[in-house]
């Protein structure tokens, strides 16, 4: 089976002003001129998002979003709906990042609802899973990820699932230099990608892109590009500077 076109992505979380988004986005536009091997989002915070939409638009740059809610409008202060991010120009969106599940109650229900809203309105949704550093040491990862997959992707179709991304962010590894080793890495992808085979059939297994995403850097993202089921990279820390996620972008395997 010939491998999945690599996606890398940069969540660029809370950092950035809308001025400040849009230098960072000009830059990376200039030194990635020309690149087409690979599929390029970045995720600004919400502030930012139309105006780091105009700066990229006619470059092989996409834009998504970090966050949604499903609800169309409403009385729902402080929340934003599936039109008003593709309203900005988003194709992408997150879903379910371990701080959203951390910080901010999100549960796999919420996140299956989020994922329909997405689909539901063209937007490709990125879905997040992982455990957490206890649950590894329990020896709890491939329990902990079934339910998340099963409970995230009820009711969802093989059609469906042809829209979206998953993204295995061990939570352990977030923000913490430490990354899993590309052999632990392409262990739980493996096992993601014959979960997958088992809801979904074995076409869509074959085609569904899954990042990995902790601590990737330009010094570690080759060896795990190396991975028969490693197909790009969901960056935090290291997309936040334009130099640095080109050189994630750039890998060489
Ligand atoms: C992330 O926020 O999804 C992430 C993986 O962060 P970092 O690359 O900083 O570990």
């Amino acid at each position: 089976m010939s491998k999945r076109k690599p996606f890398i992505a940069g969540n660029w979380k809370m950092y950035k002003t809308s001025f400040e988004a849009v230098e960072t986005a000009r830059k990376l536009v200039r030194i990635l001129k020309g690149i087409n091997h690979v599929d390029i989002m970045i995720a600004p915070p919400f502030t930012a998002l139309a105006a780091v939409y105009e700066v990229v638009k006619e470059s092989s740059v996409m834009v998504g979003a970090q966050n949604l809610f499903w609800e169309k409008e409403g009385a729902y202060t402080g929340e934003i709906s599936p039109g008003m991010i593709v309203s900005s120009g988003c194709r992408y969106v997150i879903i379910g990042h371990s701080e959203r599940r951390q910080y901010f109650g999100e549960t796999d229900c919420n996140v299956n609802k989020k994922i329909r809203a997405a689909l539901n309105n063209s937007l490709v949704p990125v879905i997040c899973i992982g455990e957490t550093e206890k649950e590894r040491d329990e020896g709890d990862t491939f329990n902990i990820l079934d339910k998340q997959i099963k409970m995230g992707l009820e009711g969802f179709s093989p059609d469906d699932l042809k829209h979206v991304i998953l993204a295995y962010e061990p939570v352990w590894a977030i923000g913490t230099g430490k990354t899993a080793t590309s052999d632990q890495a392409q262990e739980v992808h493996r096992f993601l990608r014959s979960l997958i085979e088992n809801l979904f059939g074995k076409k869509i297994a074959g085609s569904v892109r899954i990042l990995y995403g902790g601590s990737v850097k330009p010094e570690n993202i080759g060896e795990l590009m190396l991975m028969p089921d490693i197909d790009g990279a969901l960056v935090g820390g290291a997309s936040l500077d334009a130099e640095k996620f080109a050189g994630i972008i750039n890998f060489k395997i």
